[in-house]
């Protein structure tokens, strides 16, 4: 019978696999993962996992009920597409269908790789050795104020570490909030009893601590880096597929992937959107999430619509609960619904120049994040005045 061959046993491979079944697919499906653990879910990795209130991560998808062969700790070494092989480090598999989804791969520092005390934190074993790390008293040196470095301060700070935080952008979350919300959000750090260094980039990172820029030096018994993240696909150079700059497989609006047969889904591919009228490399859970039905879907014989969602994510750090969706453009105007003083949260919109809401961020109010993102989605025009008011539900106009 035919096969499907999906490389990567995270979270985008996983669901391909359900998806497939409930699509129809009736051949073989193979799932291979280079990790020797079986599928699960990352978010906790910083979160719940981290601090030791989950046990484990594992997804729910019953690969045997599925009659899915799962293969633990093969990695994808190299891909021939015009003779339908991948080549691992167990030796060449052959495919009818091959759905790429890598995943992606933590930045490094110099001096970070494979050295003892420096950690990473893309993995489940990466999240088990830093948890080790975080005994009271310890001290934790977290490079980057992003969305992990917040999560795992705030667990780290809970955990009775010292943290101290070395930012090289002039504040946290360098790009994506606006100054206020940056400002709020350095206020978090504080309030949690962390230190946050911004305007401090890091040129060496040692087990006994980092070096900045300045020539300072921060002690540490433990250091993470969080610097960002790039998808997954060195293995795939020499293979002819095509990349993009930014290391994403260069997928169609079906998450084709350049060859026959070829797919690729998640945090290793981009996709060109209408609705945004470019490219986008979307690194978070939702997407992960979605993508595979589309996948799916075009394997099992249908023609699926074009894969084009708004993107959404969430954080949780420092006891709140952070949730974007949409993308805002660089001309868009700023509306603020209540402010970062509120104890009951606050939201930021923005709408375009047709008066239509673009993008929502909104902590600790998933009530507007649920309404705005249908607005969003149907790009649906907002009354400026209402929307300011906090007491209002998000509609349109
Ligand atoms: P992955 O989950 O990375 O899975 C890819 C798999 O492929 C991995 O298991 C990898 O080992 C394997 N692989 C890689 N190369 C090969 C190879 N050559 N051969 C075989 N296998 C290979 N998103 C949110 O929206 N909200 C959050 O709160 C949030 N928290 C996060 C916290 C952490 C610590 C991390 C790391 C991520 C978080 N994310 C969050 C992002 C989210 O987890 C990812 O977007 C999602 O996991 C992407 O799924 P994926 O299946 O594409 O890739």
């Amino acid at each position: 019978s035919e096969r499907v061959v999906i490389v990567g046993a995270g979270l985008a491979g996983a669901h391909t696999a359900s998806h497939l079944r409930q699509a129809g697919w009736q051949g073989e499906i193979d799932l291979l993962g280079a990790e020797p653990h079986r599928p699960y879910d990352r978010p906790p990795l910083s979160k719940e996992l981290l601090s030791g209130e989950a046990a484990d991560a594992w997804l729910e998808t019953d690969l045997d009920a599925l009659d899915v062969r799962l293969r633990t700790g093969v990695a994808a070494t190299g891909l021939d597409p015009a003779a339908r092989l991948l080549a691992t480090d167990a030796g060449p598999v052959g495919w009818d269908h091959l759905v790429i989804a890598t995943g992606a791969a933590p930045r490094t520092l110099p001096g970070a790789a494979h050295t003892p005390g420096v950690h990473l934190l893309r993995t489940l074993d990466d999240a088990l050795s830093l948890r080790a790390a975080l005994v009271p008293g310890a001290r934790l040196v977290v490079v980057g104020a992003g969305w992990i470095g917040a999560e795992v301060t705030s667990t780290a700070r809970a955990a009775g570490c010292e943290v101290v935080v070395v930012e090289a952008a002039g504040a946290p979350l360098p790009g994506v909030l606006p100054a206020e919300a940056a400002e709020s959000m350095r206020r978090w750090y504080r309030e949690a009893g962390a230190r946050l260094l911004t305007g401090s980039p890091v040129t060496e990172v040692r087990p006994d601590g980092v070096r900045l820029a300045d020539g300072g030096r921060e002690p540490a018994d433990a250091v993470l880096v969080a610097v960002g993240s790039r998808p997954d696909t060195g293995w795939l150079e020499g293979s002819g597929l095509p990349l993009a700059d930014d290391g994403s497989i260069l997928a169609d609006a079906r998450l084709r992937a350049g060859a026959p047969g070829v797919y690729a889904v998640g945090d290793c591919a981009s996709f060109p959107s209408a609705r945004y009228g470019r490219r986008l490399l979307v690194q978070h859970w939702d997407n992960a999430l979605q993508g595979p039905a589309t996948v799916a879907a075009a394997i099992a014989g249908g023609e699926p619509a074009p894969y084009d969602p708004v993107p959404y994510f969430w954080s949780r750090q420092f006891g709140r609960m952070v949730q974007s969706v949409g993308l805002h453009a660089p001309g868009d105007q700023l509306l603020r619904r209540g402010s970062p003083e509120d104890e009951d949260g606050w939201t930021l919109c923005w709408t375009g120049p047709d008066g239509a809401l673009t993008a929502v961020l909104a902590v600790d109010r998933p009530r507007d994040l649920a309404q705005g993102r249908r607005l969003v989605e149907r790009r649906a025009a907002v009354d400026p005045a209402a929307l300011r008011d906090p007491a209002v539900p998000l509609k349109r106009a």
